[in-house]
C-alpha cells in the first residue's frame, strides 16, 4: 500500500475516534463507540479480502455522518469526493420515523455502489456478531429477531457481491438464529 494510502487510513481512524468520542455502544459494558467502525473495517479485509482504501476508509467513517455532527462537505474536505460518496450511501436519513428508514434500506441496498455494499455487508456482520455475542443491553430476544431478519432482508438485496461477506454472514445469522431460539424470552 502506498504511503499516502497508509496515512489515509490512519488519518480516517484518528478522525473517527475523535468524532465518536463521546459514544458507547449499546451492549451491557458500553463498549466505546469506535470498536464499531474498526470491526467493520477489519471485516472488511480479513473475511472479503478487500484492500481497496476507498472502501477501508469508508467503513472506518461510516457512522460518523449518521451519528455524529459530521458533514459530507468535511468529509470531502479530509477524504476527498469518492470516500465522502461512499459514506453518504450508507447513510440513513434520520428525519425519517425508524421504521421508515428500515424499509428504505432494503429497497436502495440494491442500487448502492459495490463499495457501499461491501460496507454494509460488512456493518451487518459486526452487527449481528454483536447480537450473538454482546447483544444491545435490553432488548428482548423478539426484538433482536426483528433485527436479524431485517439485517437478512437487507442482505438478501445485494448478494453477489462478495461471496466471502456473504458466507459469513449467512454463518452468523444462522448463529443467531439458532442462539435465539434457545434464548428464555424477556
Ligand atoms: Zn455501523
Amino acid at each position: 500500500m502506498k504511503h499516502e494510502e497508509t496515512m489515509l487510513i490512519l488519518q480516517a481512524m484518528h478522525f473517527a475516534a475523535d468524532k465518536h468520542r463521546h459514544q458507547r455502544r449499546k451492549d451491557a459494558e458500553a463498549s466505546p463507540y469506535i470498536n464499531h467502525p474498526i470491526a467493520v473495517a477489519e471485516t472488511l479485509c480479513a473475511v472479503g479480502l478487500v484492500h481497496d482504501p476507498v472502501t477501508l476508509i469508508a467503513g472506518i467513517l461510516h457512522d460518523t455522518i449518521e451519528d455524529t455532527e459530521t458533514t459530507g462537505a468535511e468529509l470531502e474536505l479530509r477524504f476527498g469526493h469518492e470516500i465522502r460518496t461512499v459514506v453518504e450511501e450508507v447513510t440513513d436519513d434520520k428525519s425519517l420515523p425508524p421504521a421508515m428508514r428500515k424499509q428504505l434500506q432494503i429497497e436502495h441496498a440494491s442500487h448502492a455502489s459495490e463499495r457501499a455494499r461491501l460496507v454494509k455487508l460488512a456493518d451487518k456482520i459486526c452487527n449481528l456478531r454483536d447480537i450473538v455475542h454482546a447483544p444491545p443491553a435490553g432488548w428482548s430476544v423478539e426484538r433482536r429477531r426483528r433485527y436479524i431478519n431485517w439485517a437478512l432482508a437487507v442482505v438478501n438485496e445485494i448478494r453477489g457481491t462478495n461471496a466471502d461477506l456473504e458466507s459469513r454472514f449467512d454463518e452468523l445469522y444462522a448463529e443467531a438464529d439458532e442462539y435465539l431460539a434457545r434464548a428464555p424470552a424477556i
